[in-house]
């Protein structure tokens, strides 16, 4: 089944639960504009090459359509769609008033040298400019985009229109109308929710392990804010592989080795949590570090990671989604028969878009806030939605999941109705 048919069949099974009126699932299952994007880029050697892009426009009903860039040579339009739509739903979740939308180029950004980047961000960002804007498309970074791609990404846009526009694009470095707390909101959001759920089960963070799959900006904030509130980390990985301490890993000696040397499993003498007790580290698989025996399993890389393959080996007692679609709408009913509560992407990781629309607020407003604002403002967000999914989900009788999108159908059938759903 393809990412965007998962993505159909978890808003169908809510909708059936909640009797949501079928025209809205109907006109929810359809992405408004689809646009795909072909463009040069002379490499360092002179050659010029074509790449694909593409950014897919889901809906606009709660405001202008909002969601990241991937750079990644697997990213297709089928993964694209249904990362916009998740969108959509992720931003109904948390009851902010912007739309879903995403986009990707099919590129390996490990293979272009920093020049060569540039010039493909440039030029993808001026081959879909006509379709963004502060108010009709913002997007914001996704896998292997960072502040310094959406720096490229506003300054393309500000020199084809010829004023300054910071809020066609979140996620910006500071330096360049960022805000305040983005670069950790997805992670810091996804620990709140998590927070939130502990407090509910009467659940100690002391007495609890984690393993974290995916080491970048999700992850690696993720694990350190974990790791400060006294969960035990012991497992981390990237694309590379991981590394493994009963004893707990340095999380941040880790994080750093890995900016040094470029992968975590370079980095076994940095992961004991004291330089002597290091020798108890060792490598392991991703398929490994999943199957662990820990207390919160975070899910920080890609997509389709537990599948039925893998569903029935997973020890975890809480899945934290701090990626998109990690789990399967099939590994979800396996996790749910085993007694593992899966904390949704929707709901877990919709701290990063929150910023973005804070970093959007202040942009048009020129008024910037301290980091306190941003994470007190953050923080009431993220447990206000939790509670009301901790709500759908008892009115419901079904998991976090479900109730996620029964919240968050909720509020768009509400939108929806309000204005009629052939308006658009
Ligand atoms: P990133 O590029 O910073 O990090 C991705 C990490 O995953 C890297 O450490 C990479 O090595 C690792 N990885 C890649 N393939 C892997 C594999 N097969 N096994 C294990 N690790 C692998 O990306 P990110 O921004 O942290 O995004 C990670 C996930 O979080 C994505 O699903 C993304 O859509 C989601 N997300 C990110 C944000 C955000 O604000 N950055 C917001 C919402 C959701």
């Amino acid at each position: 089944m393809s990412l965007f048919e998962n993505t159909l069949k978890q808003i169908n099974k809510a909708a059936k639960t909640m009797n949501l009126n079928p025209e809205i699932t109907d006109y929810l299952s359809h992405p408004q504009r689809i646009i795909q994007v072909a463009f040069p880029v002379r490499m360092d050697n002179g050659n010029m090459k074509m790449f694909t892009g593409f950014r897919v426009q889901h809906n606009n009903h709660a405001g202008p359509y909002k969601g990241g860039i991937r750079f990644h040579p697997q990213v297709d339009m089928d993964e694209v769609k249904a990362l916009a739509t998740w969108m959509t739903i992720k931003c109904s979740v948390v009851g902010i008033p912007l739309g879903g939308g995403k986009g990707g180029v099919i590129v390996d950004p490990k293979e272009l040298s920093i020049n060569e980047l540039e010039r493909l961000s440039r030029a993808y960002f001026r081959a879909i400019s006509e379709f963004v804007g502060p108010h009709i498309d913002v997007p914001a970074p996704d896998v292997y985009t960072n502040p310094q791609v959406m720096a490229w990404f506003a300054d393309e846009y500000t020199k084809k229109y010829g004023n300054r526009k910071l809020g066609v694009v979140t996620g910006k470095p500071l330096e360049y109308g960022g805000s305040k707390g983005r670069a950790s909101a997805t992670a810091q959001g996804g620990v709140y929710v998590l927070d939130e759920y502990v407090k509910e089960h009467g659940l100690n963070p002391k007495e609890m392990t984690v393993a974290v799959q995916g080491f970048g900006n999700a992850g690696s904030f993720g694990a350190i804010f974990l790791a400060e509130m006294g969960y035990k980390v012991v497992a981390v990985s990237d694309s590379k592989g991981g590394i493994y301490n009963t004893d707990g890993i340095n999380v941040e000696d880790t994080l750093t080795c890995k900016h040094e040397k470029g992968s975590v499993i370079e980095c076994m003498k940095e992961c004991g949590m004291h330089k002597e007790n290091y020798e108890n580290c060792k490598t392991i698989t991703n398929e490994e570090l999943l199957e662990l025996d820990v207390d919160v399993l975070v899910l920080s890389a890609l997509e389709n990671q537990v599948t039925e393959k893998n569903a029935d080996k997973i020890k975890a007692k809480i899945i934290l989604e701090l990626a998109n679609g990690p789990v399967t709408p099939e590994a979800d009913e396996i996790l749910e028969a085993k007694g593992i509560d899966v904390l949704p992407d929707i709901l877990v990781n919709a701290g990063g878009v929150t910023v973005s629309y804070f970093e959007l607020v202040q942009n048009e407003a020129n008024y910037y806030w301290t980091e306190e604002e941003v994470k007190d403002r953050l923080k009431k967000i993220m447990v206000d939605a939790y509670r009301a999914v901790s709500t759908h989900k008892k009115k419901h009788s079904c998991d976090y999941r479900e109730a996620s999108y029964t919240n968050s159908l909720h509020r768009l059938e509400g939108m929806i109705n309000a204005k009629g759903i052939t308006s658009n």
